[in-house]
């Protein structure tokens, strides 16, 4: 089997491709109120030139795949992607990350398609506030998602919660609870500091610190997950779920990287924190032979970074002084 190093000896092998920039919700910690100026459509890549990068970068060596956007629910056909990435021989591992709100819709579709699992955001459960963080957002539409999904059969249930003190910090047991009946990997997610002016240190709780929260239910014991990801797995006695945590900026998980980005414009984001991109478009619409696709796949792995160091960084503490973030917000970058 082939496989594909970085120059830190890390085998990558996951992509998470960004099908869309557009969403149906405005998550405060994502989006600017007034939304942003969308991709123009014809400089979106189109499913074929996905599958085209998909084809080459299997041959290197890519197994697992992730897809999110913006919320790629709302990109048309998203299930005839789905069912197309799955015949690509070499894929092992095909999910989906989606806020939920037009899972009800897709569940069956999606299960049909050949996907393997959903990640679903949810930032409160209490339908106002779940309305003010994603400025107009009806959180029944998201359990009914859920439900749905679950019936579908699509397990395991992630559910992905970014935790933003004095906005939803005190839910932070609530949704540890959930995993106590329902058999659910609920996770906390670092607040990361990406394209709107909402970050600051003071709003920033780490993994750590969300731990010993909920760590005031109970005790937590370490479970061994395969395929964990960045993710630390815990469970309660007796709990039919896990909880996970993730801790992007706090403890950094750089060492393990084995990813890539693909934006929903045809550009490769080698680290999430870095804003080196290699664009792939200019060769995928000139005709450009596979190797060529080949040889801008290998740049990007070669441009990965070893690491990142954002809380020690004084640059990056500067930036974030004078409200300067990361230029691509999540929703253009994929989450
Ligand atoms: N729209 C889909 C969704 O919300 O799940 C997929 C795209 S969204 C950009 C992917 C993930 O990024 C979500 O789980 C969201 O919570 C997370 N995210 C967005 N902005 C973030 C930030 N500033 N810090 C941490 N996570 C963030
Ligand atoms: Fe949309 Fe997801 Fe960003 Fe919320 S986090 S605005 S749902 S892309």
């Amino acid at each position: 089997m082939k496989r594909l190093k970085d120059s830190f000896d890390r085998t990558i092998n996951y992509m998470r491709i960004s099908i869309t920039d557009r969403c149906n919700l405005r998550c405060i910690y994502c989006m600017p109120a007034e939304g942003l100026i969308p991709i123009e459509h014809k400089e979106i890549l189109s499913y074929e030139e996905i599958l085209r990068i998909l084809r080459v970068a299997v041959n290197l060596g890519l197994r697992k795949i992730r897809i999110t956007g913006g919320e790629p629910l709302v990109r048309k056909n998203v299930t005839y992607l789905i069912a197309s990435i799955k015949k690509i021989a070499g894929i092992e591992d095909l999910s989906l990350t989606t806020n939920g709100v037009l899972l009800e819709q897709f569940a069956e579709g999606l299960i049909n398609a050949g996907i393997d699992r959903v990640n679903i955001s949810l930032d409160s459960l209490r339908p106002d506030r779940y309305r003010e963080i994603t400025r107009g957002g009806d959180i029944d539409t998201v359990l009914n998602g859920i439900e749905a999904a679950e019936r579908a059969g699509l397990s395991p249930i992630k559910i992905n919660m970014v935790p933003i003190r004095r906005l939803n910090d005190d839910e932070i047991e609530e949704f540890a609870k959930i995993t106590m009946k329902a058999p659910y990997q609920v996770r906390f997610i670092e607040f990361m500091p990406f394209g709107t002016d909402t970050w600051s240190q003071d709003k920033f709780i780490s993994a750590d610190e969300i731990k010993s929260i909920v760590e005031n239910i109970g005790p937590l014991t370490p479970v061994n997950m395969k395929k964990s990801g960045p993710a630390r797995y815990f469970k309660f006695d007796g709990a039919v779920g896990v909880i996970g945590f993730i801790s992007p900026l706090s403890n950094h998980f750089c060492m393990e990287c084995n990813r890539l980005r693909l934006t929903a414009d045809g550009k490769l984001r080698p680290c999430l924190f870095s804003e080196t991109e290699i664009d792939l478009k200019p060769a995928l619409r000139s005709g450009a032979p596979d190797e060529e696709i080949e040889r801008l796949i290998k740049l990007s792995i070669e441009a990965k970074p070893e690491g990142h160091t954002i809380p020690q960084d004084t640059h990056f503490r500067k930036q974030i002084k004078n409200k300067k973030v990361y230029r691509r917000p999540m929703s253009k970058i994929g989450g």
